[in-house]
């Protein structure tokens, strides 16, 4: 019988493309933090957000283990660019914060098959620190129906779910009121 890891491992690894050493450390994280949260795999993982560090390979791992996407709001990415991802269980509250702790110079010659052998045969709390965490998710943030919503005053577009702000007491979006990451030619 293939144990999760193997599982995950090739489930994460259609997700991405490849199996690449992101996908081998990712996959391992995601297949403990739902472990140690007593979770289920291959099912709808309703009661779960995550939040992730970084959008790299070990990303898609995350992804493809849990089910969590942007489109379900149950993925959230806040780009601290670390190796690192929270767990949180909706029902309980209940949070964990995952981060690799691999000696990434003692095995940077490895090769991937390496890798995925040293993954397999290394337990997952000599891999990663689990931290217990708080977490406040702003009740708009969470999944479900949107429970508020505004136009800007500026570019009349849509607002969804509390992004705005108001200025003189006009709805603004943030594209308009900060700096937006595009121009308009
Ligand atoms: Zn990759
Ligand atoms: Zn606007």
């Amino acid at each position: 019988m293939v144990n999760v890891y193997e599982e995950q491992l090739e489930k994460a690894g259609k997700f991405h493309g490849d199996i690449c050493g992101g996908i081998v450390s990712g996959t391992k994280m995601t297949v403990y933090a739902l472990e140690l949260l007593g979770m289920e795999f291959n099912k709808k993982n309703k009661d779960l957000i995550v939040f992730l560090e970084i959008d790299r390979c070990m990303s898609d791992a995350v992804q493809a283990v849990t089910g969590c996407s942007l489109g379900k709001r149950s993925l959230k990415l806040v780009n601290y660019g670390r190796f690192a991802a929270s767990f949180y269980k909706i029902s309980t509250k209940e949070a964990i914060r995952l981060v690799s702790k691999d000696d990434k110079e003692k095995y940077k010659d490895e090769t991937t098959k390496e890798k995925i052998e040293r993954y397999k045969n290394t337990p997952s709390d000599e891999l990663f620190e689990v931290q217990p965490v708080e977490i406040k998710i702003p009740e708009e943030d969470m999944p479900g129906k949107p429970i508020d919503q505004a136009t800007c005053s500026v570019c009349g577009e849509r607002i969804m779910d509390g992004k705005h702000k108001f200025i003189n007491g006009q709805a603004i979006c943030k594209s308009c009121s900060d700096e937006s990451y595009y121009k308009i030619k």
